[in-house]
């Protein structure tokens, strides 16, 4: 059928499966289809290799034990839970674990180039909250290619792909998901950002692999493409998002740029001091120091800096040493992060200590999963037809409420590989699409590129983006209480008012950038109405979400994934999902909570 919308033609595509983004989580996805004969198509509003896994820098985790004898996945495992604070599901850590070794090998064999030990194996360096048998010493667990292992990895996946003969649509702006009146998935529409030209993309599975939404913050470790498109999509189509309050800060992001100082750092031998040059790790988690897992180290960081012991003119960031370790370690195991805090900070690492505050660096809430990658709508877990989500828009939920760092590299790998298996056993290659199509529905994406387009005001989108920063920064933070969230709720209905006034200046639909962040920053917007109250709604403190009036955890209330759907007035609809109470198989044993020390 030909259709069009404002005169233009739409252009049709039909596939067996759509994989909506080429990061590590879609590129994984799509290999594993197109080696299956799917006819698969993968889409990105970036070229593959400039997704944001390319800056990952720190590691991989597989307790593959090349550095720490004894070393095993059941550690791991035990880390992950308490690391996430027992918000994750432990059926899915324990299939994300257990597969880690078998995911990293297939990476080395796919032709990652991981650094080496003396041995010849691959070399993996300590990271924070890795540990052996429940915290007893510290695990080197992180495999890593210098500290550019989301780069090797990357590159080597989209080869991978090249080699079988993937199909890519590259800068290609995804709209909207074409959903039917049952609530089930057709697949997308988008527009090409080369020539305006618009698409509508039909699969029997579309894959959302489209990243977070760092972006809606004012400073934040990721690119500015990290927008969370896919979350927004869902949120679009009524579905609710998981456990959006839970944002992780990165302890050592570079002060002003917000550049990521990687964990790896402080995994060689580096460490934090104050103002009076104390290393304060020591009072706050005596055993595991500065290698205590991130949100700890974050609420550190910030109380050194409120109780007056922050460095610089403005008390207001630490200092994160290196330049007592050998300069040969720091050229060979950490030449990006040291190249980087040249350039951003003006710091020579073999010389001077690097001035870093935290961060947003990671969502761990996202579009909700089991860990084949299929989406659910509801508390009974019903499934959604024709969706899944992977990656970091994904809450499978292994993270929890805080991520262990070099646990998403692996999250994208598995559950991208998790993904494509389920999908295979689903669909037949070339299966016929139908006649009778929700070509009514799939307008949706097209009426909101106009209008915003179209749109009568004054205002300009970055005046409006910042607004929604530092609203976001300033009340959403890494310590928050019901008066400040309260009071950024109404700041985001002033934002939300003000993106009805915007203008575009650029009235073409060709490389036009300005419609485009328009388009990013409705999602930004809308996610963080959902974000700031999902986190109003939680009065406890567990992992990253970390309350001033509600100090403590509180399992018998709050076991409970938060499910947030926004309506079309702005308001939203909470409910909850249970945490997965059981493991997978009898190979570990499910997890008590307990406190979480370190
Ligand atoms: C600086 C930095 C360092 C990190 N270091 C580590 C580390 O050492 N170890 C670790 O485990 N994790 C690390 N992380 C986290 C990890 O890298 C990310 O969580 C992970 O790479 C996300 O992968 P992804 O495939 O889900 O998404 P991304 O890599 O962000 O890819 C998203 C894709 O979606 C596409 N897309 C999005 N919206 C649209 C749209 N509307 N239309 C079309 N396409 C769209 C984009 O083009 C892109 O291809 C780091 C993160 C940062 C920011």
């Amino acid at each position: 059928m030909t259709d069009s919308y404002n005169g233009k033609e739409i252009i049709d595509h039909d596939y067996d499966v759509l994989v909506i983004g080429a990061g590590g989580a879609g590129l994984r996805a799509t290999l594993g289809m197109c080696a299956k004969n799917l006819k698969t198509a993968c889409i990105s509003k970036v070229f593959p290799t400039r997704s944001h896994t390319v800056a990952a820098q720190g590691g991989i985790s597989a307790a593959l034990g090349n550095m720490t004898d004894g070393d095993d996945w059941r550690y791991h495992f035990y880390d992950t839970v308490k690391g996430g604070d027992w918000l994750g599901d432990q059926d899915a850590i324990e299939y994300m674990c257990k597969h880690a070794k078998d995911a990293v090998i297939e990476l080395e064999h796919y032709g990652v180039p991981f650094s080496r030990n003396e041995k010849g194996e691959i070399y993996q360096r300590a990271f924070g909250g890795h540990t052996l048998n429940q915290g007893e010493s510290i695990a080197k667990r992180a495999c890593a290619a210098a500290d550019r292992t989301g780069h090797a990895i990357l590159h080597t996946l989209y080869q991978q792909c090249l080699k079988h003969k993937a199909e890519f649509y590259v800068e290609y702006f995804v709209l909207d998901l074409i959903m039917d009146d049952k609530g089930a998935c057709h697949g997308v529409t988008a527009l090409c950002m080369e020539d305006g030209s618009l698409h509508r993309f039909w699969g029997h599975q579309t894959i959302l692999a489209t990243g977070g939404y760092g972006r809606a913050f004012l400073s934040c470790t990721s690119a500015h493409t990290c927008t969370g498109d896919g979350n927004a999509m869902v949120l679009r189509a009524g579905l609710p998002l998981s456990d959006m309050e839970f944002i992780q800060f990165h302890p050592t992001g570079i002060y002003g740029s917000g550049c990521l100082m990687s964990e790896a750092a402080r995994g060689e031998g580096g460490y934090l001091t104050n103002s009076k040059g104390e290393r304060f790790m020591e009072k706050y988690a005596p055993h595991a120091k500065d290698l205590a897992s991130r949100d700890v180290v974050s609420r550190a960081i910030t109380i050194e800096v409120m109780e007056g012991r922050g460095v610089g003119e403005k008390k207001d960031h630490a200092l994160l040493h290196l330049e007592h370790l050998d300069p040969k370690i720091i050229a060979e195991r950490l030449p990006g992060i040291s190249e980087t805090a040249r350039i951003f900070s003006g710091v020579d690492t073999t010389k001077a200590p690097i001035p870093v505050i935290p961060t947003v660096h990671y969502n761990m809430g996202g579009i909700a999963t089991n860990y084949h990658g299929e989406v659910l709508k509801d508390k009974k877990k019903t499934i959604v037809k024709g969706l899944m989500a992977i990656g970091e828009a994904a809450c499978v939920s292994v993270h929890g409420a805080n991520r262990l760092g070099t646990n998403s590299l692996l999250d994208i790998v598995v559950f991208g590989r998790a993904a494509a298996i389920r999908t295979c056993a689903l669909i037949e290659p070339n299966t016929e699409h139908a006649v009778d199509r929700p070509y009514e529905q799939s307008m949706k994406g097209f009426k909101r590129l106009f209008k915003i387009k179209d749109n009568k005001g004054s205002l300009k989108t970055s005046e409006v983006r910042l607004q929604l920063q530092n609203t976001m920064h300033a009340h959403c933070s890494v310590f928050r209480t019901e008066n400040v969230m309260l009071q950024g709720v109404e700041k985001l209905k002033d934002v939300t008012n003000a993106y009805k006034d915007i203008k575009i200046y650029d009235q073409s639909l060709i490389w036009n950038t300005d419609l485009i962040e328009a388009l990013e920053l409705e999602n930004l917007i809308q996610q963080s109405v959902v974000t700031l109250h999902s986190a109003l709604n939680r009065q406890e403190s567990r992992g990253a979400h970390s309350r001033d009036d509600y100090k403590d955890r509180d399992d018998k209330k709050w076991m409970t994934h938060t499910l947030c759907a926004l309506n079309e007035d702005g308001s939203v609809t909470l409910s909850y999902r249970p945490v997965m109470a059981k493991t997978l198989t009898d190979e570990v044993d499910y997890i008590e909570p307990k406190e979480r020390i370190y």
